[in-house]
């Protein structure tokens, strides 16, 4: 088949044409979340953009196969092996075990990634499942001399690496170096690059799981996770790695060192990484400000696939800022979108030469980089092009299978909406649940004038225009639209 898709390869810093390592088929890791607490929209832009990435191979054709970890054990507050076990944390701060956090937050990531149509991985390992492998990988490592034994914990040596930092450039590694200089000291590390493989010793005294290894009983570091549930799954060769910059140092830069250590070649081909949402204060936070998550969202009155269209709106490789009001742009957006997908009548047969050029320019769109933006644009321009109604809905259908953005389904919704009794639905870009909440209302304000309890009818309204919703009684029902 033709490898057609191309990405920015974060090893090579260029725009490149994947090929894969087996003809057809694409191994992909995702670097998946640490349960200690909700996911905040930031993290999930980050699995929106890498579903459409794994998405837009499959449309084109590839068979692929993608693993994501669970982080449900040794992920420090800082990257750099310093801080407290986040897990931990999350466990004292809800006064529950670390299993019990972990369920809970493993549960919650993916009823919020069921919101935004993400689809699940083909596999999802949690980290407690693979110790075994873990220790395995370790044991290899000192064995070929790139890991050493200090104060009771395992270290990387870093400087048994001809390049250490191989996503950087030369000046920006003199700098990291530097930056380096100000990490918390840890007086066993032999040189200040070097990071944990396994923890028997550490500060960390009161750590919930342990386990029994040829070192003491202790504990997973962060970043073997990764590797060593990768090559489980998909063996010692990968095609792509993805998670958000962040992971780019010093999390991938580690897991390419103790992997290629390990195995003793080249690991992954094409790394993958997508821009930080940020706030209007800077960084996204799940401590300080407002903690965005998909249920404060739905709260708003949002339908979460308007967040996963806000995201496909811009470039996976620039930062994004978030804001309501954008929020709102796009609602009314995705509303006037799925209207015009609810105007298209059902005649006719579809067009098979239509069909395969503008499944052409869509393709083209998505495969050049992820230029999501552009293939919706080429949404709305097959919806201008003079076609027949139902060779448009066929390739609404197909664009669907990786915008994900229930396109007909919510037109449907919203063609049987507008049936209903007369309330027509002037924006439906909110939450199944707001929809149903603002339909009782009305139904409770229609009665309570009936009975002439106008005091509460007038309640009901400022109701419903707290919460942003306006309505305006006409002749064929009652309207209600998002201001
Ligand atoms: P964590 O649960 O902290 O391990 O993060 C899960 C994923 O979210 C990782 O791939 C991070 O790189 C990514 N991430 C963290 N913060 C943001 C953000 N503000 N915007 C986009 N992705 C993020
Ligand atoms: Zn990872």
């Amino acid at each position: 088949m033709e490898n057609k898709v191309k990405i920015f390869n974060t090893l090579t810093r260029k725009v490149e044409t994947v090929i894969p390592n087996v003809e057809g088929k694409i191994a992909m890791y995702t670097c998946g979340p640490t349960v200690y607490h909700f996911a905040h929209i930031g993290n999930l832009r980050s699995y929106i953009m890498e579903d459409v990435l794994e998405k837009t191979l499959r449309y084109v054709g590839y068979d692929v196969k993608r693993v994501m970890n669970i982080t449900d054990v040794g992920h420090l507050s800082s990257d750099a092996d310093t801080g407290e076990d986040k897990m931990l944390k999350g466990a004292k701060r809800e006064n529950k075990t670390v299993m019990e956090i972990a369920k809970f937050y493993t549960d919650a990531f993916f009823s919020d990634c069921h919101k935004l149509n993400i689809k699940t991985p083909d596999v999802v390992e949690p980290a407690t499942n693979c110790i075994d492998e873990f220790i395995h990988m370790v044991q290899t490592l000192l064995e070929k001399g790139f890991a050493y034994i200090a104060g009771e914990n395992v270290y990387f040596d870093t400087s048994k690496l001809e390049d250490y930092y191989v996503f950087s450039s030369q000046s920006e590694k003199e700098l990291m170096v530097g930056v380096r200089d100000d990490v918390e000291e840890d007086e066993n590390k032999r040189n200040k690059s070097d990071f944990v493989l396994w923890f028997t010793k550490s500060k960390f005294d009161n750590q919930e799981l342990k386990w029994d290894s040829p070192w003491g009983v202790g504990y997973p570091g962060w970043h073997i996770e990764c590797s060593g549930i990768s090559i489980k799954h998909l063996g010692e060769y990968m095609d792509i790695h993805c998670g958000g910059v962040d992971n780019i140092f010093p999390h991938h830069t580690n897991e390419i060192a103790q992997s290629e250590a390990y195995l003793g070649h080249k690991w992954c081909n094409y790394w993958f990484h997508v821009h930080h949402l940020n706030d209007k204060s800077g960084k996204m936070s799940k401590s300080k400000g407002e903690f965005l998550t998909v249920s404060l969202l739905q709260e708003k009155g949002y339908n979460p696939l308007v967040y996963r269209l806000f995201c496909l709106q811009s470039h996976y490789r620039k930062p994004l800022e978030f804001s309501y009001e954008v929020m709102d742009n796009v609602a009314a957006a995705y509303n006037k979108l799925l209207k015009r997908i609810a105007s298209l009548k059902d005649e006719g047969t579809v067009d098979k030469e239509a069909f395969a050029a503008w499944r052409i320019k869509f393709e083209d769109a998505i495969a050049n980089d992820m230029n999501t933006s552009m293939g919706i644009t080429v949404v709305y321009d097959m919806l201008k092009a003079d076609m027949n109604d139902c060779t448009k809905k066929a390739l609404i259908g197909s664009y669907d299978e990786v915008l994900s953005l229930d396109l007909l389904k919510g037109a449907e919704n919203l063609a049987n909406m507008s049936n209903n009794d007369g309330n027509v639905a002037e924006n439906s870009g909110v939450s199944p649940e707001m929809e149903e909440y603002i339909l009782s209302m009305i139904e409770e304000r229609k009665a309570a004038k009936k009975e002439k309890n106008f005091a509460r009818a007038d309640e009901i309204r400022n109701e419903l225009l707290e919460k942003g919703v306006a309505l305006e009684d006409t002749r064929e029902g009652v309207k209600w639209k998002l201001v």
